[in-house]
């Protein structure tokens, strides 16, 4: 049998799906932003449970509208045109279901996994284009339609086809042609055509195994014909039983038509199966137990470095023996990470530690003294903090230490540092900042520690700093780090001096 022999079998076979009416019309209605958008919400809300379903879209957190909208005429408007059209396409494709009983055909997963390459396509693009392509959507719901007309017009050959997938190296194009006489993009691509699908659709599916072979001049087009040749690699990973072949491929495929590095790669990877998951949920489909595309390739792998052996069952145990050492050790690097983490960091505050500011300010002031740039220190103690303690209790001064702190922080840049220099001291280093703009500084972390309201168990508590301040240039400045925290020093002694709830810059004065 010929190929065009075969499209007439299927053209003319019972179990073909029928295109959903929704789809057909929307089809026919033209891209024009007023026209078209009047006929669209028009032809919604005279159909109850679909205007509900989009509106229950729209306001979902998949479009992040910043208001809700209730009429469908808003929803269009908001949206715009290929939003809405997109959205009913895909509402009216994922709602082709079996004719009858005997269907065998597992739509459920068929839908699942279309889904997925939509989710896929879109992921892809937004790495290239900014504005929203939004029919790329449906263009990766569809690319695959072939298949589901195979299955149905020829249900034992295309049972026969994947079997024979999932034990060979050749790809599911190759047995198509060879079991059936004709493959999917091939019979999706003509099925569609008599549909009256428009070219960004149809190209899609001619073209999503071999993007190559688009020859057309239109830009878009082939963005969008190469886009979801990439998503139907990375729902592979996802789906077919050749997950590491279709990872390698997917990255191979993506750096060399899109020019992707491995930090685009690895985000579209790390973000797609929980984009599903949300995804399916807006489209009403419940995806079970998922796993991330890092949870199946470590079990692809694990499965794969013992493949040699024999007995089932110890394969097995050694695939999960393996893959748990493998969770285990990324367990233990996190845990040691987080322990270095709180081995710099004060207990009670959580800001910096003493041993942390030492190496922290040496280093700071190599730094400058390379850049030739300014550092300036910031020593502040609490005032009279043991007639505090001795008023309120320790543990309420406890609190009071911890506030300050994180009033102090978000006062700060991001690049400055606060640590507890010991007791009720803390020290904060600002760095390529003059003496001069540390004491404004300084002079504003004053003013809000004195009118911050500290409440703790329903008391309010007030308390005051007094601030030193000293800077170094260290490129042309003879003294070292010790001097500057005793110039810093100096300099808070000098506020204690005055009165306290004040702040003092370092001159040769306070020597
Ligand atoms: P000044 O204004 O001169 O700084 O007076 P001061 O009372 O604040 O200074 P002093 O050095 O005499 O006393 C410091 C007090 O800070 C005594 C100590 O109990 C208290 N303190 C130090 N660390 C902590 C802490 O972790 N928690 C609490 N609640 N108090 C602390
Ligand atoms: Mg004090
Ligand atoms: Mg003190």
């Amino acid at each position: 049998m010929t190929r065009d022999d075969i499209l007439k079998i299927v053209l003319e076979s019972p179990s073909l799906p029928t295109l959903p009416v929704v789809a057909c019309k929307l089809l026919s209605i033209s891209s024009n932003e007023k026209t078209g958008m009047k006929e669209i919400a028009d032809m919604v809300s005279k159909d109850v449970s679909l205007s509900a379903k989009v509106l229950k879209t729209a306001n979902s957190a998949f479009y992040n509208l910043p208001h809700k909208v209730s009429t469908i005429h808003q929803a269009a408007s908001r949206l715009g045109i290929n939003t809405i059209r997109s959205m009913l396409l895909s509402f009216s494709f994922l709602s082709i279901r079996a004719k009858d009983k005997n269907d065998t055909f597992n739509y459920e997963k068929f839908w699942e996994q279309s889904l997925a390459n939509a989710v896929a396509a879109k992921l892809i693009i937004t790495e290239i284009v900014k504005s929203d392509w939004e029919e790329i959507f449906v263009s990766g719901l569809l690319e695959n339609i072939g298949e589901l007309i195979i299955a149905l017009s020829f249900p034992q050959e295309y049972e026969q086809v994947l079997s024979e997938a999932s034990g060979s190296d050749k790809d599911i194009i190759e047995l198509e042609q060879q079991i059936i006489g004709a493959d999917h993009a091939f019979i999706g691509y003509e099925v569609a055509k008599n549909w009256n699908f428009p070219d960004i659709l149809l190209t899609p599916i001619h073209y999503h195994h071999c993007p190559e072979n688009y020859k057309g001049d239109d830009k878009k087009l082939k963005v969008i014909v190469n886009v979801v040749y990439l998503s139907d690699l990375l729902t592979n990973i996802l789906y077919s039983n050749k997950p590491l072949e279709y990872h390698q491929k997917f990255r191979n495929e993506s750096e060399a038509i899109l020019g992707f590095d491995d930090t685009i790669i690895d985000r579209i990877l790390e973000h797609v199966t929980s984009e599903i998951r949300k995804t399916a949920d807006v489209f009403g489909f419940h995806i079970e137990n998922q796993k991330s595309i890092e949870q199946i390739l470590q079990e692809a792998n694990a499965a794969l470095s013992i493949i040699n052996l024999t007995c089932d069952q110890t394969n097995r145990k050694l695939v999960d023996a393996l893959v748990q050492l493998q969770r285990l050790t990324k367990d233990l690097e996190e845990k040691n990470n987080r322990l270095d983490k709180l081995a710099q960091l004060d207990s009670l505050t959580e800001v910096y530690n003493h041993g942390y500011f030492q190496g922290y300010l040496e280093n700071e002031i190599s730094l400058s003294a390379r850049k030739g740039t300014t550092l300036s220190l910031i020593l502040a103690d609490v005032d009279d903090f043991k007639i505090f303690n001795d008023k309120y209790g320790h543990q309420t001064g406890d609190f009071i230490l911890k506030e300050l702190c994180k009033v102090i922080r978000q006062s700060l840049r991001s690049h400055d540092i606060i640590a507890r220099y010991g007791g009720e001291e803390f020290a904060i280093i600002l760095v390529e900042t003059t003496g001069k703009d540390a004491q404004s500084v300084a002079e504003k972390l004053r003013q809000s520690i004195a009118l911050h309201n500290f409440i703790y168990k329903d008391k309010n508590y007030h308390v005051t700093i007094c601030c030193g301040i000293a800077e170094i240039r260290p490129a042309v400045d003879p003294f070292t780090k010790n001097d500057l925290i005793d110039f810093a020093d100096k300099a808070l002694f000098e506020s204690k001096k005055k009165g306290r709830n004040c702040v003092t810059l370092y001159t040769q004065r306070n020597k």
